[in-house]
């Protein structure tokens, strides 16, 4: 065998420009592989049955094979042999390593190939060719094309699989979901219960005193003659009925409340007396919290707009939105001990909307995690103090529920400050009805 190192070069070039052009889609590039192709160009396969002797058919071929490979692909050569026969032939036997991105998995084949060169002219020219992959991947008489499609389906099949995993694993998230929301709930219900006895306990000592002075109003009643007194005592008796009828339903009203918390479910919006809304849930809030810790000391000032009226809402979704906002300022300024904790409740009403601002003096809300606190599961409490839903769901009420705004800002001098926004739909008038909240 004649061996010239620099001829051998050439042809190892030669190779090298006909991959490139196989690796392209280009079609005028492709086109240009027919000026590779040696005039008598004897033909290519992959398979037995696969044969073509026509070069126009070899590079319809090519593209055929490039286009049912939706993937992208990377090659390189593993190894390249060379090998002259004649001056004016050589034969190129070697081995590819096809990468295919087919995510998520990366798929590699090796397949062999074998190039008769023949030098024409001045230049190689490609005079027949061939291709073989791995027996793993080939039926008896497979192509290299039926191979590759044999693939794709196989990882079509595999996409499905994974698809079908990634929706179940969905539907588990949102029913996991579902129970986590209901849970905290049921958990806000279970830490009002102890504020509620405690809010409760008052107005029934009311009624209690009162009924029974009112007792013994009427046995003085009874035993006096003189009409002058007994005019006086029957006023006592009626001041004392009315302090009654209203610590009743104070107490009535919270119990109220506490129902309403525990209600699931979308509810109607309705004129309500949104500074009463405020200052029964700050009440419940506070109890609540005193009655969790018999050291807590926060101040809670009110500084309530008269003006703000009533306001088209869920009473019993914003209250639980009131007692999120008003719980994390207090765990925020118990968990930071900081002295002289104040939370200040702004009630203000504008042209067209209502504000509630839950203002705190504790350790405030660090600016990149401003956004983040309204996300579901967002929480920075120890483990069994909170599973970051309050939040999120207070968010959802807001904005969903009653076309609103909450947003966290810097209280100036220290502390956080959220803001609910409300569009103030409803007439201004306090008036009672039978809708008025507590
Ligand atoms: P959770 O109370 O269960 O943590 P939330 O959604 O109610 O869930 O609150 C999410 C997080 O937002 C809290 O863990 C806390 O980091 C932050 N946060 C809320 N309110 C305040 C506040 N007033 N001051 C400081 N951080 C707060």
């Amino acid at each position: 065998m004649l061996y010239d190192a620099e001829r051998d070069a050439e042809v190892v070039a030669a190779v090298t420009a006909l991959f490139q052009t196989l690796g392209t889609e280009e079609p005028a590039v492709l086109d240009g592989l027919l000026a590779l192709l040696a005039p008598h160009f004897a033909g290519l396969g992959t398979g037995p049955d696969d044969f073509y002797a026509d070069p126009e058919a070899f590079v319809a071929t090519i593209r055929i094979e490039q286009a049912q490979m939706p993937y992208a692909t990377s090659w390189d050569s593993v190894w390249t042999d060379v090998r002259r026969l004649r001056d004016d032939l050589a034969i190129v036997a070697g081995k590819l390593r096809l990468l295919i991105q087919a995510e998520p998995e990366e798929l590699t084949i090796e397949p062999r190939y074998t190039f008769v060169l023949e030098r024409l002219d001045g230049r190689w020219l490609l005079a027949h060719c061939h291709f073989s992959v791995e027996d793993a991947l080939l039926d008896p008489g497979a192509t290299l094309a039926t191979a590759l499609e044999r693939r794709n389906r196989d990882l079509e099949l595999l996409v499905e699989r994974r698809t079908a995993e990634l929706n179940q694993s969905l539907a588990d998230l949102t029913a996991a979901q579902a129970r986590l929301v209901q849970q905290e709930k049921m958990a806000s219900l279970g830490m009002l219960t102890a504020g509620v006895a405690h809010e409760i306990k008052n107005p029934l000592n009311f009624v209690t005193n009162f009924a029974s002075l009112s007792r013994e109003l009427l046995d003085d009643l009874d035993a006096e003659d003189d009409p002058e007194e007994a005019e006086a005592l029957r006023a006592d008796l009626r001041v004392h009925a009315e302090r009654i009828e209203a610590h009743a339903r104070r107490a009535d009203g919270i119990v109220r409340a506490m129902l309403d918390h525990a209600r699931t479910g979308e509810s109607a919006l309705q004129p309500t007396d949104l500074n009463a809304l405020v200052d029964q849930h700050i009440d419940l809030a506070w109890h609540g919290a005193r009655a969790r810790d018999p050291g807590f000391a926060v101040e809670v000032v009110r500084d309530f707009d008269a003006e703000a009226g009533r306001v088209d809402l869920a009473p019993q979704e914003i209250g639980r939105v009131l007692l999120n906002l008003l719980g994390n300022a207090f765990d925020a300024l118990t968990a930071a001990a900081t002295p002289g904790a104040r939370v200040i409740v702004t009630t203000r009403r504008n042209s067209n909307r209502v504000e509630v601002r839950v203002s705190d003096n504790g350790p405030g809300v660090l600016d990149d995690l401003c956004a983040k606190v309204f996300e579901p599961f967002f929480t920075t409490k120890p483990t069994g103090q909170g599973i970051g839903l309050g939040l999120s769901l207070s968010y959802d009420i807001v904005t969903q529920g009653h076309g609103g705004t909450l947003d966290v800002e810097p209280t100036p001098g220290g502390g956080a400050t959220f803001v609910l926004a409300l569009p103030a739909n409803a007439s201004k008038s306090t008036a009672p009805d039978s809708n008025e909240a507590g």
